[in-house]
């Protein structure tokens, strides 16, 4: 596979660290409000990155990270009267389930800030016993003239003073402008955990070199994000992590352009910007806009407009329209093989143009000719049996990675209830090793049984919950008490 580097601007060969394996990182939400359209555009993309490695063989370890302490976060529960866990797991529940909608797969792991503040600590700690670090009102921050190769991804000198990048208010004490905190000095009012460096909290750049580390290894193959992360919030993490372990820290960085609705900029103030679900609401199928979200490249600006929300929902339903043709039309016959070809021209083209850089053109391309094609040879009843299976078989696979075609029914509720009939009879004449092949035949197909006094009850299993990944003691966050209402004088 071929991918755009942004850390060397060239196109490269995915080599990964270990054949076969890519270890890739991608910056998750800070979860203090609903992820909206433009997020998702990179999400959804990871999503597609993620599976077109699969699509070509690779095995997959992505870690996204779940921000749970941050100025936006602290400034709600504040203003609220919540704690931080009060503010964030409504959010991060509502993610997932937005991640459902637009069937974005799980990454293997989501680690929250606030449950590595351990790894944090040892990472700054690093960086301070190598001489990177200062302190400064209570503050420990990263001295950028110390680290030799700061601004290579972003292709900034060095020296440049870097105007237009914000600056955090608590960053008032930097020797340079361009120096970030790594931890940050408590105030009153907001949570602080304890550290060598005092009570405070940790910056938010800090911990994505921790976390990726800690589940990736010092050194990993692919780090994605959008393209407001490249400065400084990538840049950041590679002065963090190189400087502390003396290791080159990721291969290849992959960043995804903005998302503009009608051609402007999404703002709260323009009224242009949408949540997926003030989109879900207006009544839009989730796959029309997945589709919308991973149908233009993801180094091109991707312009969303509900013209093209519908013209996505057209293009899924020429897919739904193949496969209900599929299910519905008796099968001819006809020379089996005939349509092999097309099929297997369809499928080369797909993946060579995902191989090159994530062409999505390239690849919609190669699907809805095959899909027009299996129309015609449909309407001419030559589309035998060994055909029609081998097309259904191409059209999993190549949903294996958009993610757009619907799913097969699910078993009708008829059926499982005579299996289960069939297996109380078989339970009945002691026939145990049947009934036990039946319910193992159901918990295959997602059916879970229960017997019960009053018989027999069954469910079908829910898609698999998230566990946090929890490993070891977490020092406690010492949250500030409820905020007073009190009017203040001045
Ligand atoms: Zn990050």
């Amino acid at each position: 596979m071929k991918i755009y580097n942004t850390l060397t601007h060239r196109y490269e060969e995915l080599e990964p660290i270990e054949p076969g394996h890519v270890g890739m990182y991608t910056c998750g939400p800070t979860v203090y409000d609903f992820a909206h359209i433009g997020n998702f555009r990179a999400y959804v993309w990871e999503d597609l990155l993620r599976r077109t490695l699969k699509f070509l063989g690779y095995r997959v370890t992505q870690v996204m990270n779940i921000t749970d302490v941050e100025d936006k976060i602290i400034a709600k529960s504040v203003a609220e009267g919540l704690t931080l866990q009060q503010v964030t797991e409504p959010i991060t529940q509502a993610f997932f389930e937005d991640l459902d909608t637009l069937r974005i797969e799980r990454a293997e792991h989501y680690p929250r800030a606030t449950e590595h503040i351990p790894e944090m600590l040892e990472l700054a700690r690093r960086l301070q016993e190598r001489g990177l670090t200062y302190t400064s009102h209570g503050s420990l921050y990263f001295r950028i003239d110390e680290f030799e190769n700061y601004g290579r991804l972003s292709n900034l000198e060095n020296r440049q003073v870097m105007s237009g990048a914000r600056v955090d208010s608590d960053e008032y004490a930097k020797d340079d402008v361009r120096d970030f905190v790594l931890w940050k000095a408590h105030k009153p009012g907001e949570p602080a955990w304890d550290s060598p460096f005092g009570p405070g909290r940790p910056g938010w750049h800090l911990e994505c070199s921790a976390m990726s580390m800690k589940y990736l290894g010092k050194s990993f193959d692919l780090h994605t994000g959008g393209v407001d992360n490249i400065f400084p919030h990538h840049e950041n993490e590679i002065a963090q992590s190189e400087g502390a372990t003396g290791q080159p820290f990721v291969k290849y960085w992959m960043h995804a352009a903005h998302l503009m609705v009608d051609g402007e900029k999404m703002a709260k103030s323009k009224g242009n910007f949408y949540t997926l679900r003030d989109i879900r609401e207006q009544g839009h199928e989730p796959r029309a806009i997945r589709l919308l979200l991973l149908g233009t490249h993801y180094r091109s600006p991707l312009n969303f407009t509900f013209p093209a929300v519908a013209q996505a929902t057209a293009e899924v339903g020429r897919l739904d329209d193949l496969t209900a043709r599929l299910d519905r039309e008796p099968e001819t016959v006809g020379r089996n093989g005939s349509f092999d070809g097309v099929v297997s021209t369809a499928l080369d083209e797909f993946s060579s143009a995902l191989a090159d850089d994530l062409n999505i053109s390239g690849a919609l391309g190669a699907v809805f000719r095959l899909v027009r094609e299996a129309h015609v040879a449909m309407d001419k009843a030559e589309l035998p049996r060994d055909s029609r299976r081998g097309l259904r078989h191409a059209l999993e696979r190549l949903d294996g990675v958009l993610g757009v075609i619907a799913k097969p029914a699910l078993e009708p509720d008829a059926e499982i209830d005579a299996l289960i009939g069939q297996r109380n009879a078989a339970r009945a004449s002691k026939d145990f090793a049947e009934a036990d092949r039946i319910r193992d035949d159901l918990v295959a197909r997602g059916i879970l049984l229960e017997d019960t006094p009053q018989g027999t009850v069954w469910k079908r299993r829910s898609a698999p919950e998230i566990t946090p990944i929890r490993r070891g003691p977490t020092p406690r966050c010492r949250e500030p008490p409820m905020p007073s209402r009190s009017i203040r004088r001045t």
